[in-house]
């Protein structure tokens, strides 16, 4: 039988956002987003303080 999961697997890698270790997720130049930060940012409103907290996670990423 074939494993049919849409994500694609990679070794786990620390979310520059929740800082956990996450099986799925999305490489980000030399960082790593995890799905679950991926779908939150996606869906939290951008009045959201919540927003303001990930964009700030994010600066990480593209100011190394
Ligand atoms: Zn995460």
């Amino acid at each position: 039988m074939l494993d049919t999961t849409a994500a694609k697997q990679l070794p786990e890698e620390l979310c520059v956002v929740c800082d956990r270790y996450k099986e799925y997720g999305i490489r980000l130049y030399t960082s790593y987003l995890c799905i679950d930060c991926e779908k939150e940012i996606i869906s939290t409103e951008t009045s959201d303080p919540k927003y303001k907290y990930y964009l700030e996670q994010l600066k990480k990423v593209t100011s190394s």
